[in-house]
């Protein structure tokens, strides 16, 4: 393949590294430095359709030596920044003269001191001239002036129109005009010195030619047509000349036939006048972006009248005219992960995203562009020869002449294929950069899109901290996101046993502490989020005291005379030591120890009741005291009957229990029995009676047992019952 984007200045180049390689630029009057300040202008050269040349060339509008050529080497264009931005700047340029008065060699070039770089948007009528001129050695007049007033039309597919809704109508066309056609005072020929167009010239001549009938002070530019080819090319870029008493760098387009009568190269050439570069395809052939009206516009669509029509330019562009606002395109920096909806770039239907603007390691001068485009059915869409609806991306790097230069995966240098058109699950990757960016879904208009700027997901959070801890004092824990290179900010939430949620944002690594105030097991979680997802972990801690903690234990109950052991333990088992344990227990002594964590005690209880045992436990930070209660009973000892010990038959006797000690346990259950057979069971104090009867004479046995909780005793009675002798009546007396 040939290379297609010749630099014409390419011979000039040579002559000055003959000159450079001399390394003294003090030979000869030609290699002393000068210093100028003017315009930096861009002029950009467009080759006819068959051509598809493409020239880039700089200038310098002085007042002293008016319009100057740059030879700029590539390397100090890209130190400082690029032409681009640049374009139309008030500039020092220091260089030696290659041509005296023509062609300087540039060494340094800096903004103008005090002159900050001038606003670069395009807003509301810039109004054009057109003026056609003529050779004066060539009559034809390929179209006329209506031809070119129409150009102009605010109707589809007119400039104005055109610009309008590239605009977003924040600028137009309106108030623009043609007049013509003028009679040059030279040939063709001389305004092609050595074949090449003589732009100044022939904008000198071509304007002054129309001045008596134009008044040029309404324009912002002129785009001067003429009637035969000029060199290669239409060219597009500016020129500083002092018109109707309007001194300025006028945007200015040179056009031959084959320009002005493909309504998309004018546009193509308006592009220019507003400062645009060209933009270009995989293989950087120039003229290869199918999605550029500043680049390919012979492969769009045509119109029986006006021939190539241009597609909408790019988002890039449009962002540097300001026609789309900060908050319209998305800036993705390094580090942020972002699902977005972006809308079609040309007739937005909604309010999403109009392009994302994806930073290369957060530089500023080096990120991709992605936008939408989708031709539709609407007969005044500019886009609607696209070869597709997709997401389309571009690489741009500022300092570059051309900026923009296509994605496309499958590089074979054609910009309308699938290769360049990002559609629903498709990913574009670039792995050196740790970008990516997926196509989601589809809209109705646009797309949702997927950005990863080198986000790096977390893949778990963990809390490292003690286990156990003292109540009362502070718990340091940290919790620690992996890996360390995941995204940050982190949010992190804790969540704590008896804390409401804290909410922290910080770095892969966030501490933290609670203080708690009661014993127990606590349970920390904590939750790290960032734009990538969720991670959580939870970790247990013991909280103890430092402060002995008593428990007493002893037997559940007791009687009187036996040995009661009673134990006091006290936890936590580290805690500090000695301790000092002090017993009170009701009709005891008291008893004090200094022991380890666990002490022990013997009481011994003479008398029955509820004994209520105390002990307190005690080191050098605090104390705490349990109480434990004891039943002491006291078991019968002796069971002692009284009652008759003679009776008669059917007479009825009365005998009495009654157990001993008196202090014996109650209640007392007695079970009386007669012969071994009758049974009655009282509930009763240390006394309890029965009464009974017999019906049969001899002798009787009567057994009472006598329980409490803690024992029993037994006793028997014998009684001996006679048959009652009846006296007869009269023996009563
Ligand atoms: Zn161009």
């Amino acid at each position: 393949m040939l290379p297609r984007r010749l630099f014409f200045v390419f011979n000039i180049i040579a002559v000055l590294s003959l000159l450079v390689q001399g390394g003294d630029y003090h030979i000869g009057r030609a290699s002393s430095p000068f210093i100028y300040e003017g315009i930096f202008i861009t002029l950009w050269g467009d080759g006819s359709e068959s051509a598809g040349e493409e020239k880039i060339a700089y200038y310098l509008s002085t007042n002293q030596n008016g319009t100057i050529q740059l030879i700029i080497d590539d390397e100090l264009l890209t130190s400082m920044g690029g032409p681009v931005t640049h374009n139309r700047q008030e500039m020092l340029v220091t260089g030696v003269w290659l041509n005296e008065g023509k062609t300087l060699q540039v060494q340094s070039m800096t903004l103008a001191e005090g002159k900050p770089v001038s606003p670069q948007g395009i807003f509301g009528p810039q109004p054009w001239v057109s003026i056609l001129c003529k050779f004066s050695d060539i009559p034809a007049e390929p179209n006329d002036l209506e031809y070119f007033q129409e150009m102009y039309s605010s109707s589809y597919p007119g400039l104005d129109h055109f610009w309008r809704q590239n605009s977003y109508d924040l600028a137009n066309l309106e108030g623009s005009g043609a007049f013509g056609w003028y009679v040059l005072p030279h040939e063709r020929a001389y305004y092609l010195p050595g074949g090449n167009f003589d732009w100044w010239t022939a904008a000198a001549d071509c304007t002054a030619a129309a001045d008596p009938y134009v008044d040029f002070t309404p324009y912002i530019g002129i785009n001067l047509m003429f009637n035969d080819l000029l060199d290669c090319c239409a060219w597009g870029g500016g020129w500083y000349a002092c018109l109707d008493g309007l001194c300025q760098t006028w945007r200015m387009t040179w056009e031959p036939p084959w320009g002005y009568q493909n309504i998309g190269v004018i546009a193509h050439e308006t592009g220019h006048g507003f400062g645009l570069p060209h933009s270009l395809g995989n293989c950087q052939q120039g003229y290869d972006n199918r999605w550029d009206v500043l680049s390919d516009v012979w492969s769009n669509g045509s119109d029986p009248i006006w021939g190539t029509m241009g597609q909408h330019t790019i988002s890039y562009h449009k962002e540097m005219l300001e026609w789309l606002t900060p908050h319209q395109v998305l800036t993705v920096s390094t580090g942020t992960l972002n699902t977005i909806t972006l809308e079609r770039l040309a007739l937005p239907h909604s309010e999403n995203y109009l392009g994302a603007r994806i930073l290369i390691n957060d530089l500023s001068n080096n990120f991709y562009t992605l936008e939408v485009r989708q031709p539709t059915e609407n007969p005044i869409d500019y886009d609607k020869w696209l070869p597709g609806f997709a997401v389309i991306i571009h690489d741009i790097e500022t300092s570059r002449p051309e900026p923009a230069i296509v994605i496309d995966r499958d590089g074979n240098c054609n910009t309308g294929d699938a290769g360049a058109m990002y559609t629903p699950g498709e990913v574009f990757t670039d792995i050196p950069n740790g970008i990516t960016v997926s196509i989601d879904s589809a809209t109705e208009t646009g797309y949702v899109v997927t950005i990863n700027n080198r986000f790096i997901f977390m893949e778990g959070v963990d809390i490292a901290g003690a286990t156990q801890g003292y109540i009362g004092e502070s718990v340091p824990l940290t919790a620690t996101v992996g890996p360390v290179e995941a995204t940050t900010p982190i949010t992190y939430t804790w969540e704590a046993t008896g804390f409401p949620p804290a909410v922290h944002e910080g770095t892969t690594v966030d501490p933290i502490e609670f203080t708690w105030e009661e014993a127990g097991t606590k349970a920390i979680t904590v939750t790290a989020s960032n734009e990538g997802g969720v991670v959580s972990d939870t970790h247990l801690i013991e909280m103890v005291s430092k402060v002995p903690i008593v428990t007493l234990s002893g037997p559940a109950e007791s009687r009187v005379g036996v040995v009661n052991v009673f134990t006091a333990t006290v936890v936590p088992t580290d805690v500090v030591q000695p301790i000092t344990y002090t017993w009170q227990a009701s009709g005891q002594m008291p008893i004090t120890h200094t022991a380890g964590i666990s002490d022990a005690v013997s009481y011994v209880w003479d008398d029955p009741g509820t004994q209520v045992i105390t002990v307190t436990a005690m080191n050098i930070l605090g104390s705490t005291t349990d109480q434990y209660t004891l039943l002491v009973f006291m078991p019968p000892d002796s069971l002692e009957i009284t009652g008759l010990e003679f009776g008669e038959v059917r007479g009825s006797y009365t005998f009495t229990a009654t157990v001993n000690p008196i202090t014996s346990t109650v209640p007392i259950t007695y079970a009386w029995s007669v012969d071994e057979q009758l049974a009655i069971t009282h509930t009763n104090g240390v006394l309890d009676s029965a009464t009974f009867q017999w019906d049969s004479p001899g002798p009787h046995t009567i057994s009472v047992s006598a329980t409490n909780q803690v024992g029993t005793v037994v006793a028997t009675w014998l009684i001996t019952i006679y048959i009652k002798v009846y006296l007869p009546i009269g023996m009563r007396n």
